[in-house]
């Protein structure tokens, strides 16, 4: 071995290397350095010319697994085991050291399992005359790779994995000589893997065009996708997509490309399972779309419908129909006109209103129309959102908007009307005291007086309505004033009509005017009369508990919070038509000819229901008569007050006397009131205000006995005169006189104290017998 090691130093000199040229600097001796090299903890390897070992020190045996004293040792491709990148790499230095240049490479070596990673560096030696004349000899050095050895395989493993991946991989120099590929880039081209690693096959020879980056000149993206086309081994070309990766020396200079090729061939597939997943989704989002959605062409004919569209407007409209023929007929212009201005101009101009569905099943939808372009053929798509119930509580909160303003007009007409009653019913009865039964001009003043009470009843109608008449409520049970009216209404409707009541068990009762109530139930009755004709039919009337779940359930606008108790009447009369539901609880609303209805009933009917706290609903089908629905809150517990007092008989003596102060502004009335009152033998200080009420009261302190007052007056009403007057006399009494209802002003008791009240219009009897009955409580 000394030989062996002489002879390489010898040829060290003779090459004229700067290493070996230290060496002799360092004055060390030639034993002295050949037991540095064989101890070295690195393995060191010298190669000849054809790769054969000429020199291996102990690490490198050991590392070659030789054990003993031996001196000869493998060479590195016996050691270098495994994939093809082990093996080009392993040429890559062979090469290096046939090319006397230097090389470092990383090699996984070793036997058996005891494998490990080496950086190993080649450094070339020259040429050696004494052996060999034209080939040089190499150094090679092996330093473990530190980091490597937990995992031994993994190097392998990734290897595997691209020699064996799905996709083509491929490594090429600058110069475009490929120095690997893998299997699948191997089978595509036909080109051996081997072919490549001796290094003769370059991508351009295989690719159709000049590939980036090498196109750029290298001045590509490090890393990008392009597509190419590499030529196949049968003929023809593999398009394929193309990810590269520019490798860059230590100096920064590309040196390598790495390449990942997907096979393109199989892309009509992918894009056609791509597509199919995309319709099914569509497909589905179509059909689960919470609008209705129809595809037609330019004449409406149907070529899609989603399933909401079926289930909201039309269960049995079928592809190939006319999608106008289930469009309400007033409203098919609009949806002709919406469809062709989307088709024309493409553009979408917000919605119309539409009714569309069966015929008698009509709902409400907004509709909204795109056009849509599907590979040349044009067809438009129809949106249609379903705002049947929208529309349903918009026209009851209109119509409840409109009967509360037509209430408050109707309220200020009665209350106007109810002054001027009063007059002409006061100054009849004046009259009438002054001319005996035999007189001439009696019976005309007496007709006066009778026409001025039935206006005065036509007025308490209007005042109902607008909910300001005077009712006096009490817990009543609706079975027994049911039982009570049922013969007068068996007289009422007359033989031809057949009454049925059904009334609920356990019926909870009612707080309500019990008169009033009457008369809502006589007069839906006698109206499901009046329609019936004289052929008769059958009204049917149907009394229940309406739990407050249940009420908050039905599709109405405003119910009664809590429990209820429904008043059903119906009949099977020709109904109620579409064009009049609406108004038919408007005052004065009749289709009686004239002189037979007022339009006053249902109205009435109407403010009564709601002025208890109920409300009062309609529907009708044509030809399938009318059913009204009244529901009223249930009260259950006693309120504690007695029936409503029976009227106390009026005293047979009117004449009284005192001091009274009248407080009216309307001039008529005051007059009126003012002379019945002397006439009966009263002192009347008039006041037209409450300002000049107060006056009175002071200058007169003390001595006035009763204060008789209208509420309703400009600037001070009679509520505020009250406060005042009890603080200037607390014991005096009060009458309010007001065609309006007594709850109106009543709602304050505390500070206005004990009061009377007289309903206008009245009569002259009606005003003294108060008038007596207040002042004899003395
Ligand atoms: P009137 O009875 O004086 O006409 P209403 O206010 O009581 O006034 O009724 C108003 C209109 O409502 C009636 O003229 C009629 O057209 C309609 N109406 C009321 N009840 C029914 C019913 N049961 N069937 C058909 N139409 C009805």
């Amino acid at each position: 071995m000394a030989g062996l090691l002489r002879n390489i130093t010898g040829w060290g000199r003779s090459a004229g290397r700067a290493g070996n040229h230290a060496l002799d600097a360092s004055g060390l001796g030639q034993q002295a350095l050949i037991g540095i090299v064989e101890n070295s903890a690195d393995p060191i390897m010298i190669s000849g010319p054809a790769g054969e070992v000429f020199y291996a020190n102990a690490a490198y045996r050991a590392m070659a697994g030789i054990t003993g004293d031996s001196f000869i040792a493998p060479g590195v491709s016996k050691l270098v085991r495994g994939d093809a990148g082990q093996a080009e790499r392993l040429y890559r230095l062979q090469k290096a050291a046939r090319d006397n240049i230097p090389a470092e490479e990383v090699l996984s070596i070793g036997a058996g399992g005891a494998r490990r990673h080496y950086n190993v560096r080649v450094t070339p030696l020259g040429r050696v005359t004494p052996l060999d004349n034209a080939a040089p000899a190499a150094c090679w050095t092996f330093l473990l790779r530190p980091e490597m050895p937990a995992a031994p395989d993994t190097m392998n493993h990734v290897f595997d994995m691209a020699d064996n991946a799905p996709v083509g991989i491929a490594s090429a120099r600058r110069d475009g000589r490929l120095n690997y590929i893998n299997q699948a880039f191997s089978e595509w081209t036909g080109i051996a893997q081997d072919m490549v690693l001796a290094g003769g096959v370059s991508v351009f020879s295989l690719m159709e065009e000049t590939p980036l980056p090498w196109e750029l000149d290298m001045a590509a993206p490090d890393i990008g996708i392009t597509r190419a086309a590499l030529r196949a081994a049968s003929g023809g070309l593999i398009p394929v997509s193309l990810i590269y990766a520019v490798r860059r020396d230590a100096a920064g200079e590309p040196c390598e490309v790495h390449m990942m090729l997907r096979d393109l061939r199989d892309q009509g597939a992918f894009e056609r399972d791509d597509l199919a997943g995309i319709e099914s989704r569509y497909s589905r989002l179509f059909d689960v779309a919470p609008v209705g959605i129809v595809i037609v062409d330019p004449d409406a004919k149907i070529l899609q419908q989603n399933a909401a569209f079926q289930q909201r407007f039309h269960e049995k409209s079928a592809r190939g129909e006319n999608f106008l023929d289930m469009v309400d007929r007033d409203y098919r212009n609009d949806v002709r006109r919406k469809i062709a201005e989307a088709l024309g101009n493409g553009r979408q101009d917000g919605h119309t209103e539409i009714q569309i569905g069966a015929p008698g099943a009509t709902r409400s939808a907004q509709l909204f129309v795109t056009r849509v372009q599907d590979s040349g053929a044009e067809s438009a798509a129809l949106y249609l959102v379903d705002i049947t119930e929208q529309k349903h509580l918009e026209l009851q909160f209109a119509q409840s908007q409109k009967m509360q303003a037509v209430g408050q007009l109707a309220g200020g007409i009665a209350h106007d009307f109810n002054n001027l009653l009063t007059a002409i019913i006061g100054y009849s009865d004046l009259l009438l005291g002054r001319h005996h039964a035999g007189d001439p001009s009696f019976s005309d003043i007496h007709q006066i007086k009778q026409n001025a009470s039935r206006a005065a009843n036509l007025v308490r109608q209007l005042l109902a309505f607008s909910r300001q008449q005077t009712l006096k409520p009490k817990v009543i049970s609706l079975t027994d004033l049911l039982a009570e009216l049922n013969n007068l209404l068996r007289r009422l409707l007359g033989d031809r009509v057949d009454l049925n009541m059904t009334l609920g068990r356990n019926l909870g009762r009612i707080k309500a005017d019990q008169g009033q109530l009457e008369n809502v139930i006589i007069n839906l009755t006698v109206n499901a009369r009046d329609a019936m004709g004289p052929e008769g039919g059958e009204i049917r009337i149907r009394t229940e508990n309406v739990s407050a779940s249940e009420a908050r359930a039905l599709d109405h606008a405003w119910m009664p919070p809590g429990d209820c108790v429904l008043i059903e009447v119906s009949d099977n009369g020709p109904g109620i038509p579409k064009e009049i539901i609406g108004k038919i609880f408007e005052p004065f609303f009749t289709t009686k000819e004239v002189g037979k209805g007022t339009g006053l009933g249902l109205s009435t009917a109407y403010g009564i229901i709601k002025q208890q706290g109920g409300n009062i609903y309609v529907t009708s089908e044509p030809g399938g008569g009318a059913v009204f629905r009244i529901y009223l809150p249930r009260h259950d517990e006693d309120d504690g007050e007695a029936a409503a007092p029976v009227a106390d008989a009026e005293p047979a003596d009117l004449t009284g006397k005192g001091l009274i102060l009248l407080v009216e502004d309307e001039e008529p009335v005051r007059a009126f009131v003012s002379r019945a009152l002397a006439g009966k033998g009263y002192t009347v200080l008039e006041a037209s205000s409450g300002e000049m009420a107060i006056e009175l009261m002071r200058a007169n302190s003390g001595r006035i006995d009763l204060m008789i007052s209208d509420v309703m007056m400009p600037n001070m009403d009679g509520a505020s005169l009250l406060k005042e007057i009890r603080v200037l006399a607390p014991n005096t009494k009060v009458i309010f006189i007001s065609g309006y209802a007594e709850d109106a002003f009543r709602n304050n008791d505390e500070q206005l104290g004990e009061f009377a009240f007289l309903p206008k219009p009245f009569t002259l009897r009606q005003l003294a017998a108060r008038v007596k009955e207040v002042m004899g409580n003395n």
